[in-house]
């Protein structure tokens, strides 16, 4: 066994706790590499997460070094191409962990009956959940489709589990390289020179996650279940992208956030956040058709309207309401933008402009660090009201208010919106009621590109049609 080559198929796993496969691979062989497909149609509309991953790489590189483990990054077209041609060889042992979304557990399917057909011996570990996705299903075998029972049942089942033995990854005897033409992490990043801005906020590896992690457990979680609702306050841990990305292992979260004492309501609340992750990833892959398409039929008959106009407002942060409008910007600037906020410019776009919620999943896609298809598209299909244990649609966040209760100082705004950052308490939520010279909407700040009442009114009336 010494002898054959460890190759790692690295996916969403930039770790060393944690990574099942990777330290499995140094246990069993002298000579490990770890590769890195990079495929571009994938990354296509991920403009953001192009640096992240760039950088990601980047830094997983150096760590991998000091192991004398070498990362090679292989542009590829197809997955299958590629593994079709590594598998004319048999000097290696291949490893990976699952990423639970359809397309990688179809492609898994392929790849093992390949490798099981060539007599080259694999192994393939649990990815980046609490529990598999197939463990959690009612006591009839049928999926959950609403949220608490699912939690109550995973938690329980999570619980219950004997804990893996504790492995920590090996050095490697000696380096060597594996692939021809592999690439530099730098080849990724996006033409567009936005990502400058997420270097100042962003250090993509895990040591930086695991102190993030740690910082919220001593400094945040005690207030989580109040804090996470402030947008202007850091009340959340801003784990998402190294989650995503796989930089921190869920399971670490868990066992550093129950390590110390007993579970309080802030921690419970914040694993339930997690809970929803889970949710959403068994969500995908039980009903693979919402991906794509809604989640509740009944919304295919939906009368959403095109408006290129209202769309572009929307993006880019000026269609006169201030909170979404610093919603829009923070998440262009940062790369990332808070959970409240991400509820409120969604609501305002599927409801107040009636443009279908895959035009918004679009632009997250595109913008979003910390981007997962799952989390996406069933965050999306909430706020819509056609996904599974949804906002009901007719329940209509009105921005004025939102801002008014979760941005009460209007600090958020001002950050994001600076043009309003003279406006008063009474106003920032709502200039256009400001009666001054120096301030005049249509020149300093966009009239609100539709009426608050109006809109809410039409949009019910759409809901209605369904
Ligand atoms: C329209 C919309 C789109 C979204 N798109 C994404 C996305 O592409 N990727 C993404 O990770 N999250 C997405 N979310 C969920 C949520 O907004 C982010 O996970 C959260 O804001 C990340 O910030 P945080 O790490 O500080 O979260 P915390 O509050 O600190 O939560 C910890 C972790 O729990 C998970 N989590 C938190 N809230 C949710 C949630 N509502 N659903 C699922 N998981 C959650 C995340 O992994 C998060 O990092 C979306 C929500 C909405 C309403």
């Amino acid at each position: 066994m010494k002898k054959k080559i460890g190759l790692f198929w690295l996916r969403d796993d930039f770790r060393f706790t944690q990574n099942y496969g990777l330290i499995e691979a140094t246990e069993n062989h002298d000579q490990v590499v770890v590769f890195y497909l990079f495929k571009k149609d994938i990354f296509k509309d991920q403009e953001a997460q192009k640096w992240w991953l760039s950088k990601s790489l980047f830094n997983f590189r150096k760590e991998l070094n000091k192991l004398n483990i070498t990362l090679e990054i292989i542009e590829t077209n197809s997955f299958k191409i590629f593994f079709d041609n590594l598998l004319k060889k048999n000097d290696f042992k291949l490893y990976w962990n699952k990423v639970y979304e359809p397309d990688y557990l179809k492609f898994d399917k392929y790849l093992s009956n390949n490798l099981k057909n060539k007599n080259i011996i694999y192994k393939r570990f649990k990815g980046n959940t609490l529990n598999e996705i197939d463990e959690i299903k009612k006591n009839d075998g049928t999926p959950f489709k609403v949220f608490t029972p699912f939690w109550r049942t995973a938690e329980k089942y999570y619980i219950d589990k004997i804990p893996p033995k504790k492995k920590i990854i090996k050095k490697c005897k000696n380096k060597i390289n594996y692939f021809q033409n592999s690439i530099e992490p730098e080849k990724i990043l996006p033409k567009n020179n936005w990502f400058k801005n997420f270097e100042k906020i962003w250090t993509p590896n895990e040591e930086s996650a695991l102190k993030e992690l740690q910082n919220f457990i001593k400094e945040r979680i005690a207030n989580y279940s109040e804090g996470r609702n402030y947008p202007n306050l850091p009340g959340t841990s801003k784990l998402s992208p190294f989650i995503k990305f796989g930089q921190l292992h869920v399971e670490t979260i868990w066992r550093e956030c129950v390590k110390k004492k007993i579970k309080t309501i802030n921690t419970s609340k914040f694993l339930a956040e997690i809970g929803w992750r889970e949710f959403n990833h068994s969500l995908i892959n039980y009903f693979p058709y919402m991906l794509k398409n809604n989640y509740s039929k009944k919304f295919d008959k939906f009368p959403w309207e095109k408006n290129s106009k209202f769309l572009n407002a929307w993006k880019k942060g000026l269609t006169g309401y201030p909170i979404v409008d610093a919603g829009m910007r923070e998440l262009y600037s940062t790369g990332w933008m808070h959970n409240r906020v991400r509820m409120i410019v969604g609501s305002f776009l599927v409801k107040h402009l009636l443009i279908n919620w895959k035009e918004g999943e679009k632009y997250f896609k595109n913008c979003l660090l910390d981007y997962s298809p799952a989390n996406n598209v069933a965050g999306w299909q909430w706020v819509a009201g056609c996904g599974a244990d949804a906002a009901p649609y007719f329940r209509i966040f009105n921005p004025i208010l939102q801002g008014e209760k979760f941005d009460k100082q209007g600090e958020y705004v001002k950050k994001w919106v600076p043009e309003l950052r003279n406006l008063t308490k009474k106003f920032i939520h709502k200039p256009w009621e400001l009666d001054d010279d120096k301030f005049k909407l249509g020149r300093d700040y966009p009239y609100p590109i539709v009426k608050h009442e109006e809109a809410r009114l039409k949009a019910l009336n759409a809901f209605k049609k369904i």
